[in-house]
């Protein structure tokens, strides 16, 4: 059985406990790599090795920080199918999915913030001819990057390719459910020759191994990704410490459907909204609002598109579904469809495990794509995230009450709306509280753009010169320029 390693100051090295966690394949329910159980004392190791190399490789020309993360980015193109099969493993997402999404994006967060890195430009502003003050963005030390199982090497990226290409070194801890990636990706780290303590990997559990790097003196900097509690700790932790923390937290987003959309867009745009990666993506719409007038023959066809989707062996290339990450997972994924029944909802079709699939998966954690009707948008089903293959569809009247409707919940993390009316377009993406409104379309991303949430979705963004900005440290030079009629200011 495989066992995975810590990567710290460029070694693979052993937890300092000799502790491990199990490692579970979703599709078969089986044991099949070890990972550290890391605690206080490798995230010391871990921080040491990162703040060492910092001085170094913050004051590595940008172009040559820019040459080794495009050299990684290179060697894990190559190697797509590898690193697919074994996030499909780990995950219990269909093997097409990885090699589609999730191991093409990786390259590219790393070729992107490689790049952005050597266009990155600071600010100047010139003082009535008396002076110019210049704006240096420096690195701020060493970074700590927290990520989710969800889309696991997808998200390590996004966090350590911007704060590695400004110069920052990093301490990261994957989600201990989905390690195997990152551990994999550390092999090309050490084939691409990245200075070692540069990227340092602690695998383990969130209390044991994230918690020690949230509240170490030497991590100024805390990028997360993950669940709300889970996030609101990590602020009461960081905030005294004035740490600069992001956090990309939970979802509960919105879809609306107006009667003048293109019903064949609209209806497999949310499909692959509410289902893509067994709808374990923050971004995924599970509140499906459809105006009257069109609700009953959408709920008709987007039933039998939910009904056509196959729930499969993950490795099987024709699965549109695999499994749900863990056997917990699926027990809370159950508890709300069971739940949805107590609120009076209608359940359209899936909700149950499907006899699935083949032999070798028999003992894995599938649940059918679930539709439900019929509840009011007030419901624990239609307000908490599931974050599972389930999307509630809900009538609505007009622009206003759906309006109210989108913004009902805790959440603001991402909306979609479908209509051909361009004007209600802008109007209603104005008026919802979301860091992302997608209009016809859902999940199409541009790196450049701010990504983040409003509300209990999370504070800061993510992409682009957001990201620069996030892990760099603004300073301010005010340089006087001597002249013989000018008082100084204050
Ligand atoms: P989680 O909060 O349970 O875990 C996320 C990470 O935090 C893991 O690495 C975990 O080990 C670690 N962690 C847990 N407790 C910790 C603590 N006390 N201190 C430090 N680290 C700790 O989330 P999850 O179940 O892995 O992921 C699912 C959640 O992530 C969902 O709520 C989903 O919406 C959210 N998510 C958000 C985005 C986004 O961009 N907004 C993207 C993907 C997933």
């Amino acid at each position: 059985m495989l066992t995975i390693r810590n990567y710290v100051d460029g070694e693979l090295v052993e937890p300092i406990g000799g502790a491990y966690l199990d490692n579970v394949d979703p599709a078969t329910g089986r044991v099949y790599s070890r990972v550290p159980d890391s605690g206080a004392d490798d995230i010391d190791r871990a921080v040491d090795a990162a703040r060492r190399r910092f001085d170094a490789w913050s004051h590595t020309p940008v172009a040559e920080r820019a040459r080794v993360m495009l050299e990684i980015a290179n060697l894990l193109e190559a190697d797509v199918d590898r690193f697919a099969e074994a996030e499909s493993v780990d995950n219990g997402k269909p093997v097409k999915l990885a090699r589609s999404l999730d191991i093409p994006r990786a390259v590219e967060n790393m070729r992107f913030f490689a790049t952005a890195m050597v266009h990155f430009h600071g600010e100047s502003h010139a003082t009535d001819g008396m002076a110019i003050n210049y704006t240096l963005r420096q690195p701020r030390g060493v970074a700590g990057a927290i990520s989710p199982w969800n889309l696991p090497l997808y998200l390590l990226t996004w966090k350590i390719a911007p704060a590695l290409a400004t110069g920052n070194t990093v301490v990261a801890k994957p989600s201990e459910v989905t390690p195997m990636t990152a551990y994999l990706f550390c092999e090309l780290c050490q084939r691409a020759a990245l200075p070692p303590g540069v990227l340092n990997i602690v695998h383990g559990s969130g209390p044991r191994a994230g918690a020690p790097l949230v509240v170490h003196p030497h991590v100024p900097t805390i990028t997360f990704t993950g669940g709300t509690a889970t996030g609101a700790e990590i602020a009461r932790t960081a905030a005294p410490m004035f740490k600069k923390i992001s956090l990309e937290l939970g979802g509960k987003n919105p879809n609306i459907v107006f009667a003048d959309a293109d019903l064949d867009r609209a209806i497999a745009g949310s499909l692959r909204g509410a289902f893509a990666n067994q709808g374990q993506i923050c971004l995924c719409g599970s509140r499906l609002f459809v105006e009257r007038s069109v609700h009953d023959e959408f709920v008709e066809r987007f039933v039998a598109g939910a009904r056509a989707l196959k729930v499969g062996d993950p490795q099987d290339a024709n699965s549109d579904q695999g499994a749900v990450v863990s056997k917990s997972h699926l027990e809370k994924i159950r508890y709300y469809v069971d739940l949805a029944g107590q609120e009076g909802g209608t359940i359209r079709c899936g909700g149950r495990s499907p006899e699935v699939v083949n032999d070798r998966c028999k003992d894995g954690f599938f649940i059918e794509p679930t539709v439900i009707t019929g509840l009011g948008v007030d419901c624990r089903v239609n307000r908490e995230e599931i974050f599972g293959p389930v999307v509630s569809i809900i009538p609505f009247d007009d622009e206003r009450q759906v309006i109210d409707f989108a913004n009902g919940t805790d959440y603001g993390l991402s909306a979609s709306l479908w209509t051909r009316d361009i004007s209600r377009a802008h109007r209603v993406a104005a008026r919802i509280d979301a860091g992302t409104v997608w209009v016809n379309c859902w999940l199409l991303r541009d790196l450049r753009v701010p990504f983040g949430g409003t509300k209990s979705s999370g504070v800061g963004r993510e992409g682009g010169e957001e990201a620069l900005r996030f892990f760099t440290e603004p300073k301010n030079v005010c340089i006087h320029i001597p002249g013989d009629d000018i008082d100084d200011r204050g």
